[in-house]
Parts: structure tokens; sequence; C-alpha cells
């Protein structure tokens, strides 16, 4: 990390002609908002620095508008940001020391007085990066934001990984059933590695099993689970294999995340840091389970804008999108956990359609770049949902819902229906879980509660297997 003390450090940047240049070839843009507000003296509030392998966020908080004007310049690659109005304080100082040592896109940042009331921001890259910049009016408790996403040049690709371990898997299983079928057929054809490949020669009907018989699942009541059963020696129906020639993709959402907080508790506990705490206890629940593989739309604190999350599922083909939630409501009276699954039309009561608004502000309180691309996107996913996909949602949702139960108040004894943006995936059962009321000082505490974690994330784990036993996952039709 690159920490110099700046006292009028920060280098001339590039000479005029080669920084129109620069300009110019980096597309980069001059941004002037509300010059009728702008006044010198503006105060920058906080200073936030967001690393994530997707990309990293700065945002500078301030009590007024701000004029900037930036640009990229390489050897090395550094982002250049001039604001104006502003005169170099400490709180911009600590910028400096928010730059973690391990940040996968800035090395350091340097600032100083470029001019008398410019301030000169200079962001050493460790790599090259496409920023992309933008403000955001003041919202929930925020002021004025201004917003610089670090996108790597070459898209780095958190997905990679499953996508892997999965077709190896799948693989290996679908090895594993072909060996088992040239077993009972009477002839061992070489071990076929293609996922998805055709199925050898079978005699057909057999007097063994329904077209529909369900994968062999195991018992979910118990808990630790039950060990799933071991390759039989016997004959396995020809049906089998369109049942576990794969594995089963749950994506899970923790909910808000980086500049969005979601709810606090009357002690501080922040919605965010709770929900991902569940959801990687999930993760590591599910991931045990031999037939299973779970994604998380965030494994850290960074904010995804809600369509995203529903494209990350949608890019790995989840079965399953399970986003995990920790409620607040004004009165610090109300409790229990919650269930939700998308409604095409009205909400199902007041309260889902209440809850539903708020959870969907998540995008203006995180900070979502909005552009065309991304409105139609959004408008899109809004008008494929279908009826399957929400009786599919119903039905998920009754048995997270029967399995909360078990561990903890419900706030309604059903799922309730209502316009969450994250459950819009067309073709992916989508529920969204109110786990607890966070604004219930009783509740919070339960959610800080490792013993209640693991029972909530038994409870989820448990819903989510009572799911598959009664509704088998079909095959694929095509492989990733
Ligand atoms: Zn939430």
């Amino acid at each position: 990390m690159v920490m110099n003390p700046l006292q009028n450090v920060v280098p001339s940047e590039p000479p005029t002609g080669n920084r129109r240049s620069a300009l110019r070839r980096m597309g980069a843009c001059a941004l002037l908002l509300g010059t009728r507000q702008l006044a010198f003296g503006a105060s920058i509030v906080a200073v936030r620095v967001w690393p994530a392998a997707d990309y990293t966020r700065i945002t500078i908080e301030s009590d007024q508008p701000l004029a900037q004007q930036h640009f990229m310049a390489d050897n090395p690659n550094r982002l250049v940001i001039d604001i104006d109005g502003l005169e170099l304080s400490p709180a911009l100082r600590d910028l400096l020391g928010k730059v973690r040592a391990d940040d996968p896109f800035i090395a350091g940042v340097r600032a100083g007085q470029n001019q008398p009331r410019v301030v000169r921001l200079v962001i050493d890259l460790k790599q090259p990066t496409a920023p992309q910049l933008f403000t955001l009016a003041p919202v929930a408790a925020y002021r004025y934001r201004l917003v610089f996403d670090l996108y790597p040049t070459h898209e780095h690709d958190p997905l990679l990984a499953l996508i892997r371990d999965r077709e190896a898997a799948e693989a290996l299983a679908a090895r594993t059933v072909q060996d088992a079928l040239g077993e009972f057929i009477g002839k061992v054809d070489k071990p076929v590695a293609v996922p998805g490949a055709a199925p050898p020669a079978v005699p057909s009907s057999p007097p063994m099993a329904k077209a529909s018989a369900p994968a062999p699942w195991p018992p979910v009541a118990a808990a630790p689970f039950p060990a799933p059963p071991q390759q039989s020696p016997a004959p396995l129906p020809p049906a089998v294999q369109g049942k576990i020639d794969r594995l089963i993709v749950v994506a899970i959402d923790p909910g808000h995340g980086g500049e969005d907080p979601g709810a606090s508790g009357p002690s501080g506990l922040r919605e965010k840091d709770v929900v991902l705490a569940v959801a990687l206890q999930l993760r590591d629940r599910l991931n045990g389970l031999p037939n299973m593989r779970a994604m998380l739309t965030r494994d850290a604190d960074f904010f995804v804008p809600l369509h995203e999350r529903v494209r990350k599922a949608r890019r790995v083909q989840a079965d399953l999108f399970v986003s995990i939630h920790a409620d607040a409501f004004i009165t610090p009276q109300a409790r229990g956990a919650s269930v939700f699954a998308l409604s095409q039309g009205g909400a199902s009561s007041s309260a889902a359609r209440w809850m539903a608004n708020r959870e969907n502000s998540a995008d203006s309180v995180g900070g979502i770049n909005v552009n065309a691309k991304d409105a139609a996107v959004i408008s899109t996913l809004l008008d494929m949902s279908t009826t399957a996909q929400i009786r599919d949602s119903l039905r998920l949702g009754g048995e997270v819902l029967g399995q909360i139960g078990k561990v903890g108040k419900l706030h309604k004894g059903s799922v309730e229906q209502a316009g969450f943006a994250v459950l819009k995936a067309p073709d992916i059962p989508s529920i969204l879980v109110e786990s607890a009321f966070i604004s219930n000082p009783e509740e919070e505490a339960r959610l800080r509660d490792p013993e209640y974690q693991a029972q909530l994330v038994h409870a989820l784990a448990v819903g989510i297997q009572r799911y598959f036993a009664k509704n088998p996952p079909l095959a694929r039709s095509r492989q990733l």
C-alpha cells in the first residue's frame, strides 16, 4: 500500500495537451451538479472504501454537491480526481488510511491541494480499471454522495469457480451413474465424463419405478443431516439418471451490504452483517451435502444491486434463490419471522407491501448506477415472472416457514406475497426470508446469538431439502 504523507506532493498530472487526449481516450467525463447550490467550503462528511473482488467502491459523502473532473492516466495506472470547492481536510486525509493493503484494485490514495479550492485525489491502481462515476442525492441517513466504482478492465468472474466445481462434480456424478447402469445391464461401458451425455441403451420398461419417482433424497427431519444413500449395488432404475446426474445449485442472497446497511437494531446490530453471517453458514451447510452447491450473491461487505443479484443466480442456473433479511418496523414490539414470495398482482397484505417497498429501496440507499441498460434489464425481469415460478416459490416458502416455526416465532403463519424486486427471476423459485425483527430488542439479541444463527441455518437447510424431496429437480436441458 502506498501511503505518502502528502504535503503538496501530488505530482502535476499530464500537461494540458496530454490531459485533453487522456480525457478523450478514456472517455472521462466532467460532472457538475446543482451549480446553484455549489459553494466554496463544502465539507466532506465521510469517505468510505468497499473493497470486493467484483469491484471496489469509493464513496465521498459531503454536505453539498461536489463538482469534479476526473481522468485516467497510465504508467503507472491511476485515476485522478479534481474536486472543486474543497479544502484539504483531516476527513479527506482519512481516505488514505481506509484503503486496505489487500484491496484488489487500489494500491494507494494520495490527496493534495492542487490549486486553491481544488483538491486532487490520485488513486494508484494495481490493475487497469474502468471507473464508473455517479452521484446520489441524499437518502436515508446519507447526504450527497459521489461514488466511484472501480471495475476491472478484464472482468473478474467470481462464479467461474462455482461453475467449474459444478461441472467437475456433475461429470463425476454422471460417471458414477453410468458405471452403476453398466453393472445393472451387465456390461460396463466406458465411463462417460461429459455431463448430460446420452444415457446408454437400457432395457425399456423394467418394472422399477415410475418416471416421476423422486430422487433418493435423505430423510429430512433429523439433524444433523443423515449421510446420503451410498451408491447401492441394487439395480438403479433408468429414470433415476435424469434426477441425479447433476448438482443442485442454491443461490443464497444476503440482503444489503456495503453502502446499504439495511435495518439496524436498538443496540446497533446491522442487518447486512447478521444476514451475511447466516448466509455464510448456510453455504457451508449446503456444500456439505454431496448433491448441492451453494453460491452467494455477495460473500463480503459490499453492495450488490437487486437485479444484479438475480442475474448472478441465473448465470449459474440456480435451482433456488433464497434472500435472507432481518425485518425492522417502526414499533419495537413487532416480532417473528416471515417468508415472502413474489406477487404478480397486489401484495397479500399491507404489511407485505410495506416490506417490499422497504427492501426494494435498497438500490437507492446502496447506490445503484442507473443507466438505460440497467433500466432495461430491470423491466425485462419484471415482465417475465411466471405463475409457475410463483407456485414453486410458495411451495418452497411453505417448507422453509414450517421449519423456521420450529426454532422461532412466526410473524404470520403463511407465506406472504408482494412485488419484491429480488424475487423476479422468471425461472427460479425464489423466496425472501425475514428471519426476525432486528428492531425488536429481544429478537436482535437472538439474531446476534451464534446458537440461534445455527438453528436458523438448520431450519433453512431442512426447508430447502424438504422442498427438493417433494419437488425433484429436472434434468438440465443444457449445460453451462
Ligand atoms: Zn432487508
